[in-house]
């Protein structure tokens, strides 16, 4: 079983797990690791010992924040960010329970409009965030601050590549349904 969890990370990754040898660079450069439990270089490790579903649980799995800092460090050259894409891509599968607060649908929340806009739309990004949380009133005050320095914008920039960024999205989900 556990190698199974192991075979399928590296067929959606690309990434040979063997080739780790634990020098835990990756974890000393990952802005989130301190927050989390896990540590990159321990999910590395875990995966490498035959870890079960159980590791889809792990909170790293869900704080990533797919910076690929990880993969820049390792002197394997391993892409660990695609390791942590595989991770979550199995845990929403297989519905791990544990997926860490709404981190889960804030990730929904950002594809959506990637997928409609061709890039992320901050705006459009919160509202279908805050609607699935219930909470719309957290963290409004910070809202006419964001807009003043332009970390947010009322319009979405339309200078992505829609088509391109739809068709991804497209064939993703063309093979996932071929997947099952
Ligand atoms: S940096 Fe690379 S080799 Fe080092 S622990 Fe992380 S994954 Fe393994
Ligand atoms: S990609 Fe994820 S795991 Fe890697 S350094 Fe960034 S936050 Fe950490």
């Amino acid at each position: 079983m556990g190698d199974a969890l192991k075979d399928k990370v590296e067929e959606i990754s690309g990434v040979d797990l063997s080739v780790c040898f634990q020098c835990k660079k990756c974890s000393s450069g990952c802005p989130v690791a301190k927050l989390a439990k896990s540590k990159p270089s321990e999910i590395m490790r875990r995966l490498h010992l035959g870890a079960e579903n159980e590791l889809l649980e792990s909170d790293i799995v869900w704080m990533c924040v797919s910076c690929e800092t990880c993969t820049a460090r390792c002197p394997m050259g391993i892409d660990i960010a695609a390791v942590m894409d595989a991770l979550r891509k199995m845990a929403l599968e297989r519905g791990a329970s544990k997926q860490e607060g709404n981190v889960p649908l804030f990730n929904k929340a950002f594809l959506k409009t990637v997928q409609l806009f061709g890039r992320s739309y901050e705006i459009m990004m919160i509202a279908v965030y805050k609607l699935g949380t219930g909470k719309f009133m957290n963290d409004t005050e910070k809202f006419p601050k964001m807009l003043k320095k332009g970390k947010i914008s009322l319009i979405p920039s339309l200078g992505g590549d829609r088509k391109t960024v739809r068709h991804i999205f497209k064939t993703t989900k063309k093979n996932k349904g071929a997947g099952k």
